[in-house]
């Protein structure tokens, strides 16, 4: 098949690389037979029907062809899947939205699948999750991201237990993926001028069922080497590398949609590696319309959506601004026709020096329309971390709501949970809003739940025993490469902890007392084993000491069959876990995990989660789901929480978990730990989905953005035009307004309360007088002050009345800008107190 071009194909063999490029057949498992078909061993080895496809001697494919049955299932499996891509979805009822809008989607990663690796984790497997379930919903989303050379790490250890970074190379042919071409037939070539020199982007695209991901990658032999090499590596390299990066997925990504006629009405930034789409498009409004780079920011605004990923300011992207400067010189003057002053005021904190790191997060809120984080925790969090961007503004009120994020379901069910779930709640059961799905599994016998549980995770120890050897030798134990690995029980509590190694994840938390998780793991009459894997980035070394602290562990002669340690934790390996665990174990550091989503995954599965009350945890965790360490208070940082929480932890398992696992009834079912499994699973499944997630952004932020900047596009963006005067305005007028004499009189129960107010040269139309007060937990009062007429010299005297339960001095009187148009403070933060 190497070989094979298109124009040699017949149709049956066009169909079926068709069917093999669309990567569909990840979660849909429809074509599964036709796969193993043609090449069982590759098939079951590795699950990638690319790879399959590009194995089979064509000789075998035409002979399979000539036989009435092949061509047969062949011909339903086409038309099955064209049914499923034409076949009227979700969104076809949720958008009367005409002509249709387009959502573009850019990330600096998307997980699939381990056949395109160009993820890392977490990030990844959002953006990888949401485009799925965007398809399975019809949501017109296209996807844009980077093609790594090298994609992440893989992980290997030296045989003294060090983790080595491995970087095999994707080869684009050998992925699922087709270069794009113009109307001729050629291969696109995206120009890319940012700086003096012209340098060339390659792209591609994979089909994932409805929706699209096209890929840039800057490895055009016509390119100099350093260009060459920007998208080697994810997550490699210094800083430069990281900016390079970061402009070619944002402005050679819009560029991109543009060269190919696309015209998308959102933009969503999963993170803010790709703010500098913004400017791009920017660029392209400046374009069409003749109009300034302010007045085309305020266009995109509206439709931009910028979502958070991290806790920690660190976990930003900074960079030098003489490197910005560098880089960004020429495109402002040239493309953008500004000074590069204003980009990088867009990156800083207002009044900031000019020498302060150019902040991705912040360039990415100010050329965002509505800003969203990924729990409700995390909404918390980020307030705080973006409050600097509102001076004088309260917490509560900085411009971030929060959209928990979900995983697809589909992608990480197992077969035996496909089996049961499709019985409770028939096949379709995920393209829709989800609302009946729980009621068949409430009904599931225990008897019914309790054998898939024991199918998957028999399948798991199935794996460990016979599979993972190929793939990479074990670390730890006494059984090096070659020999056999450890035989684990297909009958005992298997727990599961897997995620990156990195610090505030506390990897190490179960290792706090290893003498105390070793009795847990080596008792005789109430069995239980631990399944650990994650890697630590090859620049981290105190993550790789942390795996150094667990394979030490693992190799004590006693735990022998009781702990692993599984080599290069990627998405084959989560599956793998999640699918067969009976216990997902997570210890972050609360409140640093954002939302985490590996947890996530097991619930479809009927496994149960012992977690730090952090990120989803601190939604979804309770008493009849699972089991939340600690009592939820803030306990502080350092060596004592973590010795209280490891305890906590211990203690759960020792008292109630471990138990609770092994008290079985008379048919040897644990009663009591089903009736869990089963209320997890109907509870929080589908809470906890990418379906939810992704039909949540689309009526909350795609839709209503999409509208927004529609209207601010008409008749040549007069609209934006209007604000933007009305924003200038109130720049140029704001620090005149002053507040005079305030008065407040009791009227029955009511306060009648009113203040003088001075606007200068600010029309009242532009802006709102309040009352506010805050409350101690949940939002603010906030109460419309209207003027009397007739005020002179610019003065009015605005009044409101509020309850006279709390102390008029509770309420202070404010101005803030006001347009029916604007979000307000994400678009215009001035504020004016009394006091
Ligand atoms: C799900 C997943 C992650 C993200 O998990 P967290 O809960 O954020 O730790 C990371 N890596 C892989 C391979 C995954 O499958």
């Amino acid at each position: 098949m190497g070989d094979m071009t298109p124009s040699c194909n017949t149709d049956d063999e066009q169909a079926v690389t068709d069917l093999a490029l669309d990567l569909h057949w990840t979660w849909n498992h429809a074509t599964d037979r036709l796969w193993r078909q043609l090449a069982p061993d590759i098939w079951d080895h590795t699950h990638n029907a690319w790879t399959v496809l590009l194995n089979t001697p064509r000789s075998h494919l035409r002979s399979l062809l000539a036989t009435p049955d092949f061509r047969d299932m062949l011909a339903q499996l086409v038309q099955a899947h064209a049914d499923s891509q034409k076949k009227p979805s979700w969104f076809t009822q949720a958008s009367t939205m005409t002509p249709s809008p387009t959502i573009a989607y850019f990330s600096m990663e998307y997980m699939l699948d381990e056949a395109l690796p160009i993820y890392s984790g977490g990030l990844g497997n959002v953006a990888g999750d949401q485009l799925k379930a965007a398809s399975d919903l019809g949501v017109p989303v296209v996807a844009v991201g980077l093609l790594y050379a090298q994609g992440y790490f893989r992980q290997g250890f030296s045989p003294t237990g060090q983790q080595e970074a491995l970087y095999p190379i994707n080869d684009p042919a050998q992925l699922p993926l087709t270069p794009v071409c113009d109307g001729n037939g050629d291969r696109l070539r995206v120009p890319f001028r940012i700086a003096t020199g012209q340098v060339w982007l390659r792209a591609w695209r994979a089909r994932v069922g409805r929706t699209a991901l096209y890929l840039l990658d800057t490895n055009d032999p016509d390119n100099p080497p350093d260009i060459r090499c920007i998208t080697t590596q994810l997550y490699g390299g210094d800083d430069t590398l990281r900016l390079r990066q970061e402009l070619v997925l944002g402005i050679g990504g819009w560029r991109l949609l543009r060269v190919m006629g696309l015209r998308p009405d959102v933009c969503h930034l999963n993170e803010g590696h790709a703010a500098f789409a913004a400017l791009e498009r920017a660029c392209g409004l400046m374009e069409d319309l003749g109009i300034s780079f302010a007045h085309a920011l305020t266009i995109a605004r509206a439709g931009t959506i910028f979502t958070t990923h991290t806790a920690v300011p660190a976990g930003f992207d900074r960079f030098a601004p003489e490197l910005v400067r560098r880089h960004l010189d020429f495109y402002a003057r040239h493309d953008l026709r500004t000074d590069i002053a204003e980009i990088l005021a867009l990156g800083h904190d207002e009044g900031a020096s000019p020498d302060t790191p150019f902040n991705m997060a912040w360039l990415a809120l100010r050329v965002s329309g509505a800003v969203n984080a990924v729990s409700r925790l995390h909404e918390q969090v980020s307030r705080s971390l973006f409050n600097p961007l509102f001076p004088r503004w309260p917490q509560v009120q900085v411009p971030v709501s929060h959209v928990t994020n979900g995983v697809h379901v589909p992608t990480w069910d197992s077969a035996a949970a496909d089996a049961l779930w499709t019985s409770a709640a028939g096949k379709d059961r995920w393209l829709g809003t989800l609302e009946d799905v729980e009621h068949g599994i409430r009904a599931m016998p225990a008897h019914d739940l309790w054998h898939s549980r024991m199918q998957a995770r028999a399948a798991l120890v199935g794996f460990i025993a016979n599979q993972h050897g190929a793939r990479s030798c074990f670390a730890g134990g006494q059984h090096d490469c070659g020999m056999p690995p450890p035989q684990f029980d297909p009958a005992a509590l298997t727990i599961g902890f897997a995620r990156r190694f990195a610090a505030y994840k506390r990897p190490d938390l179960l290792l706090h007392d290893p003498g105390r998780l070793a009795r847990i793991l080596t008792s005789t009459d109430r069995p239980v084993q631990l399944v650990i894997a994650g890697k630590a980035h090859p620049r981290d070394m105190a993550g790789q000491a942390l795996i150094a602290r667990w394979m030490d562990f693992i190799r004590r002669p006693d735990l022998h069959g009781r702990a692993i340690f599984l080599v290069d934790y990627d998405m084959s390996i989560a599956r793998r876990l999640v699918e067969g665990v009976d216990l997902w174990v997570n210890t972050p550091l609360r409140p640093w995990e954002a939302c985490g989503t590996s947890g996530m995954k097991v619930l479809v599965n009927g496994g149960l989660n012992v977690s730090e009350p952090d990120g989803w945890w601190a939604e979804a965790g309770a008493p009849d789901v699972g089991w939340v360490i600690g009592d939820g208070a803030d306990h502080g940082e350092g060596p004592a929480r973590d010795a209280y929480d490891a305890d906590c932890l211990y203690t759960l398992l020792e008292n109630e978990i471990v138990p609770l696992f092994h008290q079985r009834d008379g048919a040897g079912i644990p009663q009591g730990w089903v009736a869990m499994m089963r209320e997890s699973m109907a509870r929080l499944t589908t809470r906890f989905s990418a379906n939810r997630a992704v039909r949540d952004y689309t009526r909350r932020f795609y839709l209503p953005a999409a509208a927004a900047c529609r209207a601010r596009l008409a008749d040549g963006g007069v609209k934006a035009a209007e604000l933007g005067r009305w924003r200038q305005a109130l720049a140029a007028g704001w620090h005149e307004i002053r507040f005079g004499a305030l008065r407040a009189t009791r009227v029955a129960d009511r306060w009648r309360i009113s203040v003088d107010v001075y606007l200068g040269a600010i029309a009242p139309d532009m802006v709102q007088v309040q009352l506010y007060a805050d409350v101690t937990a949940g939002p603010p009062v906030i109460v419309l002050m209207t003027p009397a007429a007739g005020g002179a010299d610019g003065q009015l005297t605005y009044s409101a009345e509020v309850d006279a339960a709390r102390r008029a001095a509770d309420y202070t009187p404010r101005v803030v800008g006001f347009h029916p148009d604007a979000a307000i403070p994400l678009e215009a933060a001035f504020i004016t107190w009394q006091k």
